[in-house]
Formats: C-alpha cells, sequence, structure tokens
C-alpha cells in the first residue's frame, strides 16, 4: 500500500512522520480536518508490526475523531498520534520530550491527549516541550480521568435506548457489560443505583471481582456474554464485538456502549437494523469523554480553570443529538450507524465551507 491508495487516508489534509533518533520516537501524526477547530485526538502507543500498519491505524482513528468531534458539536477537527513501540518497554521521558516537539511542529493543527498505551504521567513529559497536550494531570486546567464522563453519556444513552426500544426505565431491565475497566465499571454502577440487574464480562478477574461485589452482578465468561438473556447489550472492551458470529447470537434489544468501533463494519450495521436491534452508534454515545478533554483544551487556550458546567452543557447536547440519529433512523428506515455518519459528513462539510467562505 501506498499512503494516497489507502481508502483511510480519503479526505486528509496531512500527515506527518517523525523520528527521533536519540529517544528512538517513530511517530505518525494524521491530521484529518481543521474545518471546525485544531484537530484534537488521542496519541496510541502500540507494537505495530510495521510502520504501513501504523499509518493504517492512525489514519482511520484520526477520521473517526473527525466524526466524533463533530457529533459532539466541539470546535475541533479530528486527528490521532501513533508512537510504534511498546509501552510495557520501551516508554522514557525523553520519547514523550520529542513526541512533544513533533506535536509543536504540527504547528497547532493538531491536539494531543491520551489512549491506548498513553498514561496522564507520559503527557506531562510531553508538555516540557508542546503547548499543545491536554488530560494532564495538574494545573487549574487540568480535566482528570475521562471516564466517569464517558460513562455519564453512556448511561444516559441507554436510558434514552431502552425508552425508545422497551418504552420503559431502567428498573428491572437487564444489561450484559462486556467489560468493566475504566468505563465499564462506572456504567457499572450508575446502572446498578438505577435498578438495572447486570451481567458481566472481563478477561481481568480482579476488576470483575470488583464490580460483582458491589453491584450483584451476575459474571459469566468472555464467549458467554454474547448469549446472555439480556435486554441491552453493552460493549465497553475492545473493537469488533458486533460482528456476524456474534450478532445472530444477541438476544438484547438495544446495543449501547463506551466501546470504539463496536461493529466490525458497515455490513453488520445494516444487519443490526434488519434484526429490529436499536443500535445507538458508537462515536455518538461515548462522545463525554472526549468533550472533557475538550473541556481542558478550551480552558488552555483560553488561560481558565476547568469548567464543568461547560461540559455538562455539551454532554447534555450530545444526548438531543443521539436522539435526532434515531429519529432520523427511525423515519428514514436506515441504520443508525449510517445516518450518524452522514450527519457528522454533513457537519464538517458545512464548517469547511463557511471556513472557505471566511477566508
Ligand atoms: P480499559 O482498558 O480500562 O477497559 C477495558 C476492559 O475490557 C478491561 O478491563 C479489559 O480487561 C477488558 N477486556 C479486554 N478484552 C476483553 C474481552 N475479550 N472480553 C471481555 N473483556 C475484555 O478501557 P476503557 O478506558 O474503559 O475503554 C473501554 C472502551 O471504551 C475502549 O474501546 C475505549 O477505546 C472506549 N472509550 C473509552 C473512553 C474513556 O473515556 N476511557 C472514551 C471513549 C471511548
Amino acid at each position: 500500500m501506498t499512503l494516497f491508495d489507502s481508502a483511510a487516508f480519503e479526505g486528509h489534509e496531512g500527515v506527518h512522520a517523525f523520528f527521533d533518533e536519540k529517544s528512538g520516537l517513530k511517530c505518525i501524526i494524521a491530521v484529518h480536518s481543521t474545518a471546525r477547530g485544531p484537530a484534537a485526538g488521542g496519541c496510541r502507543m502500540w507494537p505495530f508490526p510495521s510502520a504501513d500498519a501504523a499509518l493504517e491505524d492512525a489514519l482511520r482513528l484520526s477520521r473517526a475523531m473527525s466524526y466524533k468531534n463533530a457529533m459532539a458539536d466541539l470546535e475541533l477537527g479530528g486527528g490521532k498520534a501513533v508512537i510504534i513501540g511498546d509501552s510495557r518497554t520501551q516508554k522514557t521521558p525523553a520519547l514523550f520530550e520529542a513526541f512533544g516537539r513533533a506535536v509543536e511542529d504540527v504547528g497547532g493543527k493538531y491536539w494531543t491527549a491520551e489512549d491506548v498505551g498513553v498514561s496522564p504521567a507520559d503527557l506531562m513529559h510531553a508538555r516540557k516541550t508542546t503547548r499543545y497536550v491536554a488530560g494532564l494531570t495538574g494545573g487549574p486546567a487540568a480535566s482528570g480521568d475521562p471516564s466517569p464522563v464517558t460513562a455519564e453519556g453512556v448511561f444516559r444513552g441507554i436510558t434514552l435506548g431502552v425508552r425508545r426500544a422497551l418504552n420503559r426505565d431502567l428498573d428491572g431491565v437487564t444489561v450484559a457489560i462486556q467489560g468493566v475497566g475504566h468505563v465499564g465499571a462506572y456504567l457499572a454502577d450508575k446502572l446498578h443505583a438505577a435498578g438495572a440487574k447486570l451481567v458481566i464480562t472481563d478477561v481481568n478477574d480482579e476488576a470483575l471481582k470488583a464490580v460483582a461485589a458491589r453491584t450483584g452482578a451476575r459474571v459469566v465468561s468472555p464467549g458467554a456474554i454474547f448469549d446472555a438473556e439480556a435486554e441491552v447489550f453493552a460493549p465497553c472492551a475492545l473493537g469488533g464485538a458486533v460482528n456476524a458470529d456474534t450478532l445472530p447470537r444477541l438476544r438484547a434489544k438495544v446495543i449501547a456502549g463506551g466501546a470504539n468501533n463496536q461493529l466490525a463494519d458497515a455490513d453488520v450495521g445494516r444487519a443490526v437494523y434488519d434484526q429490529g436491534i436499536l443500535y445507538l452508534p458508537d462515536y455518538v454515545i461515548n462522545g463525554g469523554g472526549i468533550i472533557n478533554v475538550a473541556g481542558e483544551i478550551r480552558a488552555l487556550d483560553r488561560g481558565e480553570a476547568f469548567d464543568p458546567a461547560w461540559v455538562e452543557g455539551k454532554l447534555a447536547r450530545l444526548m438531543e443529538t443521539l436522539d435526532e440519529v434515531l429519529d432520523r433512523s427511525k423515519a428514514e428506515k436506515r441504520p443508525a450507524s449510517e445516518v450518524a455518519n452522514e450527519m457528522a459528513k454533513a457537519r464538517i462539510s458545512r464548517a469547511a465551507e463557511q471556513k472557505k467562505a471566511a477566508a
């Protein structure tokens, strides 16, 4: 594959590759769109088998961030950074300082934050060499762990989905949660407090035990979660949970969770719809985390303190957008995943036209 042939390249404004011999940094920063504002998206550190694989991931993820930020009504475009390396053995302060220099080189067109393999502590090293970093642990603008806000959005989304699909509230409804890590555990607590019954799974026994002890959840094996007798399936682990193998096994009437890329592909989105399951598009329902990060970017930009009320306003607006996606899906008899993609693209194109007209 060459860069320009990749289907994932489509629409990208820029792709930047950096190599720092001294620290060993090899990273790619993909900027999909700055139409709505500077591109924002986390930095992932992963032992990619090749530079092509890293590039493909960076491109795919940066475009997804454009869609997510547009649906969250943020004045931010989409971008993503990937560092090629093993986060368990290859992290050093010098590596993240070099990464900060790479971000700075992009000249404010890209804001970074944490993602898989990168922690707030790593970002504090990047902060020494760039302004364009959020998700920090200290200072008045710091937004803290985004997971509780992500979980709150997913909780509200599930409430909305259950009302729409089953015409009831959460009391007595059974929710099957795949993955009780950061987002899944907060979500389990919220659902339990609302009277929902829980079936949970994880590959991490400690996390499972802690959540089960707090919520009375029934624990099942990772493979059995797809067969659980539950009205809602909430993927909160890795991508691709809903695929051609798992979909026929699901009993749920609603799919709504925190994980990114829940549908293995667009065909599965169509199959979910044809099977009469209400799917709440992942990058809409899980937008709470990036809203929280955006709150920090806004505070840093303005030299102000982080404002939780601004975050709450955006989260409430996100839930209205989610409702609009589901309304349109119903009215137009089309999968919600298709409707969300179309709305996100339209929001980005509109911003690009306005920017062009203003130039
Ligand atoms: P996390 O790593 O804390 O939690 C994921 C959990 O899934 C872990 O406990 C892990 O053991 C478990 N898991 C992994 N493979 C599994 C399997 N096959 N079966 C069952 N459990 C499995 O991550 P997180 O921050 O909670 O994020 C969860 C998902 O939500 C990810 O897809 C992430 O990209 C997405 N997301 C997170 C946020 C956020 O604010 N943290 C925001 C948006 C999207």
